[in-house]
């Protein structure tokens, strides 16, 4: 099907964005990889007259490294981080992702700010910058703006960003040595979106937590953060009752809704499998089993 008609802009500057979104109010809305919100056009789900690109900013795509953060510009797509040496090295929870994020053809278009703004709950990535605690940095008339990512994802397709604000970066923390992560989803058949996702990122000191962060996808209205399994974990060592006691809270806080692809029980089940298989590698990958 055709999307409704639309004007398309490809300003080359940030604040060119700002001018149109602040000029079209809520008849306009960027643009950036197309993957979720041409389907979303061409199957007439929603119309929006002014579409605002932002393929033409160059300067929004890179991936620096600094020996406390790694720095991800928001139309950096997704196939570059899955071959980028810095993400293998140092986040290999995000490999696990985009791994498993739809296919390469969606990975070659899809950038990393817009898997994020657009606050899909089914969406890998904002589980996983929720487990490594990342910063998101938007820019509006004002200046940037630093939200942290627990305090980004309000509700399904909402998000702390303001309608005039584009997000521009993404910034993750380095983790310590003896550090770790892992993502682990079940799929929809063989539709890409998850049943389930579970993200776990853990850092240990002499074999137990010291930090630890702990995220669910498809689990809730929004990316969910578990800061209670998290606490549980502090000061505790790898052991099955362990895994099985930290999967059990995180069960517990999802919010699961009932759909085609099962029930809230045949969900959890699936969320409790998963988390403690993230769990497990996650204490593997820190040198702590
Ligand atoms: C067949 C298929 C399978 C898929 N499977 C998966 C999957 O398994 N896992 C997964 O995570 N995703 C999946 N996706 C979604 C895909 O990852 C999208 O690329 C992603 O959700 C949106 O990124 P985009 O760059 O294409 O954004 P767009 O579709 O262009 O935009 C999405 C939304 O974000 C807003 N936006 C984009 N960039 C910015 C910005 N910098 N600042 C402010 N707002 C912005 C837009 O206004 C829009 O509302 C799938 C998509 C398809 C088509």
């Amino acid at each position: 099907m055709m999307p409704p008609a639309f004007e398309y802009y490809a300003p080359t500057g940030v604040d060119e964005v700002i001018d149109l979104l602040e000029k079209y109010g809520d008849d306009a809305k960027i643009l950036a990889g197309g993957q979720s919100l041409i389907p979303l056009l061409k199957s007439r789900i929603t119309a929006i007259p002014y579409l605002i690109s932002l393929s033409g900013i160059k300067d929004l795509s890179y991936i620096t490294e600094s020996s406390n953060a790694t720095r991800i510009g928001a139309m950096t797509v997704d196939s570059d981080l899955e071959y980028s040496d810095t993400i293998r090295k140092r986040y290999p929870i995000l490999m696990d992702a985009l791994s498993k994020l739809a296919d390469p053809l969606v990975r070659n278009m899809g950038t990393v700010g817009g898997n994020i703004s657009h606050g899909d709950p089914s969406n890998d990535l904002p589980a996983v910058m929720l487990a490594l605690k990342a910063t998101f940095v938007a820019r509006g008339r004002g200046g940037n703006r630093n939200i942290k990512a627990r305090d980004f994802f309000i509700d399904t397709f909402t998000t702390a960003l303001e309608h005039d604000e584009v997000l521009t970066e993404i910034s993750i923390p380095v983790w310590k040595e003896h550090s770790g992560g892992s993502y682990v989803k079940f799929e929809k058949g063989t539709w890409n979106f998850s049943v389930a996702g579970s993200a776990v990122q853990l850092r240990l000191e002499n074999g137990a937590v010291v930090e630890a962060g702990i995220a669910i996808t498809s689990m809730g209205p929004k990316a969910m953060y578990i800061p209670e399994a998290e606490d549980y974990l502090l000061g505790k060592k790898f052991h099955k009752s362990v895994i099985s006691e930290a999967a059990d809270i995180v069960v517990e806080k999802s919010q699961p809704s009932p759909d085609t692809y099962g029930s809230v029980e045949y969900k959890k089940n699936i969320l409790k499998r998963i988390t403690m298989e993230a769990l497990e590698n996650a204490f593997r990958r820190s040198g702590g089993m």
